[in-house]
């Protein structure tokens, strides 16, 4: 009597291990849809010589002295949203 009861909680013990291992692979991290841009680097913001001064930071206006560039501020240079995860950083994986 004692060996089928020895055996039945070994049973049951095999039984919560299965169900144990069986969490376990249950619980791993589901496969990320997103990776870092690329273009960006994951700044999500890109800078590039301003279109309007081409990187002068003026640009001529007045008739005596010319302007700060009111693109720019007078930068010479623009950040815009990087146009490849359109600011975000991140972009969804294509594989
Ligand atoms: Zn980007
Ligand atoms: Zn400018």
């Amino acid at each position: 009597m004692r060996s089928i009861v020895l055996a039945a909680s070994l049973c049951l013990m095999a039984a919560a291990l299965i169900v144990a291992q069986g969490c376990g692979h249950e619980a791993k991290t589901p496969p990320t849809t997103s990776k870092v841009c690329q273009h960006c680097s994951g700044s999500g913001r890109l800078s590039g010589t301003c279109a309007v001064c081409n990187g002068s930071g003026q640009r001529v206006g007045g008739l005596t002295s010319p302007l700060k560039c009111e693109s720019c501020g007078g930068h010479g240079t623009v950040s815009m949203n990087c146009p490849d995860c359109a600011g975000t950083g991140r972009v969804i994986r294509k594989d």
